[in-house]
């Protein structure tokens, strides 16, 4: 490994589990019967878990691995509300003046708040500062877009967002990499162990049961509900809801084949001087930009060292070809940052769905689920698995946007993204050529 890149104390896992004891958690005896079961250990999982058990309803957590295995604690901590819709909406043919796209958009900007109340109620310590995000444009046609996302973000979700000129981007990022940016002010960051920490404790407290090192198999219908079968036996239950998201496998193929499991991979840097750290980003905002191979970055919660992630490839690959990738990306938008090494490298997935909107709903089988982050899932799906928890309730004010919408899949594909590797070629050259003409 190149010597100059990585630091000597170099780890190949996330920088956030310093602070949480993964795979430490005592072994827990699986019930033989719950009213809720739920798939997956992460955001979704216990926010959905904390919704039914803070209402007396008996749930059951099944993580595979041990907790905290997924995206939730992988992710950049970055923490939006409505932003990161964008794609999705793009697709849609009347723009920002659609009923069905603004109710989205302010469904998402409800996810936001959702995210700060459990914190809030749950008392929850995670670094959460709400501090803003800066998007920087790659291209300056990509800057002249934002005019219009400006508009309908401040709208539909009232983001406090507005047009960041050129001239003006050293006031929130020490780069002239950008043709100028935006700023959404109603955005914040967290440390996401932290955050799922506090959420495991906060659904134990209320008497949801989290049973790691267990993956569900086989589920069965019977008369009044389900059967679900183990790794370690058979549990009953009433309701089951799948929250596995870029982790979704051969046990719900029709799930399956409606998401692409994406890789996304963060470096973290050594402790900087902290002159240096604290002039890179003087307002303390997250970062991302508009390249297809987009990257977001930010400092650590205690200010000393960048985190700095991006689809360096878009499928697992190991550090010794993402921390190199994402650090040539870094020293492209931060030059100040060379001689800089890595001290952590990681990978997680990411949940794409084929319209690039989150989804949540009851398939035809009956099986409740929330999934397709698309990248941005700390608020949303915090947000989708909570609602899911209040519909299995019977609560009115479970109903949204995502709710039952059509989950596109794809001729031919059944969960298998042999594709990924193409499209991230041909996403870096067409990056390429954007930047050589704007
Ligand atoms: C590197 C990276 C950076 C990201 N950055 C951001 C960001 O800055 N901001 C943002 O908003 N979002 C970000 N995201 C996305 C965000 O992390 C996810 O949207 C979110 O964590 C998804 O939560 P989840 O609970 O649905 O899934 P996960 O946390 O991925 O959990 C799914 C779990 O399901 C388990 N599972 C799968 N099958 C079974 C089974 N059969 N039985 C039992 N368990 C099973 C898996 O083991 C896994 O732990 C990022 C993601 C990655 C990977």
């Amino acid at each position: 490994m190149d010597s100059t890149i990585f630091h000597p104390a170099f780890k190949p896992r996330p920088y956030w589990w310093e602070a949480i004891p993964i795979g430490e958690n005592p072994e827990v005896e699986l019930p033989a019967k719950s009213d809720v079961v739920i798939v997956g250990g992460g955001h979704t999982a216990l926010n959905c878990a904390i919704e039914l058990a803070r209402a007396g309803v008996a749930v059951v957590v099944l993580e595979a691995e041990d907790f905290g295995f997924g995206a939730s604690t992988r992710n950049g901590g970055a923490v939006s509300g409505g932003v990161n819709l964008g794609k999705g909406m793009s697709g849609a043919k009347s723009g920002g003046s659609d009923p069905a796209i603004r109710a989205m958009i302010g469904d998402a900007a409800e996810s936001f708040t959702h995210l700060e109340a459990v914190i809030a109620r749950e008392g929850i310590e995670c670094h959460y500062e709400r501090r803003g995000r800066f998007v920087g444009a790659f291209t300056a046609k990509h800057y002249a877009g934002f005019a219009a996302r400006v508009a309908m973000l401040n709208a539909a979700a009232d983001a406090e967002a507005e047009l960041v000129p050129r001239e003006r981007q050293r006031e929130e990022i020490a780069t002239d990499y950008y043709f100028g940016g935006m700023v959404i002010e109603r955005s914040g960051k967290l440390h996401p162990g932290l955050y799922h920490r506090g959420l495991m404790a906060a659904a134990e407290q209320h008497g949801a049961v989290l049973v790691g090192r267990t993956r569900a198999g086989k589920l069965t219908r019977t008369g009044d509900g389900w059967s679900v079968e183990t790794s370690r036996g058979t549990i009953a239950a009433r309701e089951v809801v799948i929250a596995t998201n870029g982790y979704t496998g051969g046990l719900t193929p029709d799930l399956q084949r409606r998401v692409i499991p994406l890789a996304s991979h963060i470096i973290a840097t050594e402790p900087l001087d902290p002159e240096l750290a604290q002039s890179l980003i003087p307002k303390g905002r997250t970062i991302s930009d508009t390249p297809r191979v987009l990257t977001y970055y930010r400092l650590s919660p205690d200010g000393t060292r960048v985190l700095f992630g991006g689809r360096a490839r878009f499928t697992q690959v190991g550090p010794e070809v993402s921390a190199p990738a994402l650090h040539a990306m870094m020293l492209a938008r931060w030059p100040q940052l060379k001689g800089v090494r890595v001290t952590h490298a990681w990978t997680g997935n990411t949940a794409f769905s084929f319209d690039f909107l989150p989804h949540m709903g009851v398939t035809d089988k009956g099986l409740h689920y929330a999934m397709g982050c698309n990248g941005s899932g700390v608020a949303m799906l915090s947000y989708l698995g909570a609602q899911v928890g209040r519909k299995i309730l019977g609560g009115a004010n479970s109903i949204n946007a995502f709710d039952g919408r059509d989950f596109p899949t794809m001729p031919f594909y059944n969960g298998t993204p042999w594709f990924l590797p193409f499209v991230g070629s041909y996403y870096r050259l067409r990056d390429w050529l954007d930047r050589r003409v704007s």
